[in-house]
């Protein structure tokens, strides 16, 4: 992924059916090639004429967004934040089988009291999203994680908040498969989470509160 204009559409980390059967080949093909791919294509005709906006980070464009020429803040909202987070969410899975850290365990235990206690409220924070949004964990520059949800394309990153898993409960993540059972797709999404990158997004965060700047360069980590 580029990170500035102009943005393409970068394979998956993974083959599309790497995720079945707990997220199936139909829908991956249908969501990164269609839903992604259609952020990033408005994204790119938004900024034609923004040549400043061009240099700006994919990031900035969602943490500065109140710096952007008014008329096109909310459509940058929308599809800024559709890229951001679509490619969030996409790397935020990995085929099954992969362990969570056991730092991570302990920060989660710290946090929400057990890792059994996180995934339960991560899961009933993501069935009380009314319509189309996200649930995420996040932390702040101290540290401290919290579950948050988001509406639409609106995603939780700013300079003190940075996230660190995110799971898409718009209906065409799951439709094909799981219908209108959300708490089925959650609970075999959690089959593919990757916590080493949940782990590996927390760690970055020291670095990033250091220098204050813009956070999580989310393809490079
Ligand atoms: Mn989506």
């Amino acid at each position: 992924m580029l990170d500035t204009y102009k943005f393409v559409n970068e394979p998956l980390p993974y083959d599309y059916d790497a995720l079945e059967p707990w997220i199936d080949e139909r829908t991956m093909h249908l969501h990164h090639d269609r839903h992604l791919q259609t952020y990033i294509d408005q994204l790119n005709t938004i900024l034609k004429d923004y040549p400043l906006l061009q240099k700006w980070p994919l990031e900035r464009l969602i943490i500065d967004l109140a710096k952007v020429p008014k008329k096109i803040q909310v459509a940058i909202q929308n599809n800024a934040g559709g890229v951001y987070n679509h490619l969030f969410y996409f790397d935020s899975m990995i085929p099954s089988g992969k362990e969570m850290p056991k730092e991570l365990k302990r920060e989660l235990i710290r946090n929400f009291g057990s890792v059994e206690q996180f995934l339960e409220r991560l899961k009933k924070a993501a069935l009380a999203v009314f319509g189309s949004g996200y649930a995420w964990l996040v932390c702040d520059l101290q540290g401290r994680m919290q579950i948050v949800t988001s509406k639409n394309q609106d995603a939780p990153l700013s300079a003190i908040m940075i996230p660190l898993l995110a799971i898409d409960l718009w209906e065409h993540a799951y439709y094909l498969k799981h219908y209108n059972l959300r708490a089925n797709y959650i609970d075999n999404w959690f089959q593919v989470v990757n916590w080493q990158l949940v782990w590996q997004r927390f760690q970055k965060r020291k670095f990033d509160s250091m220098k204050r700047e813009y956070i999580l360069p989310h393809r490079k980590l």
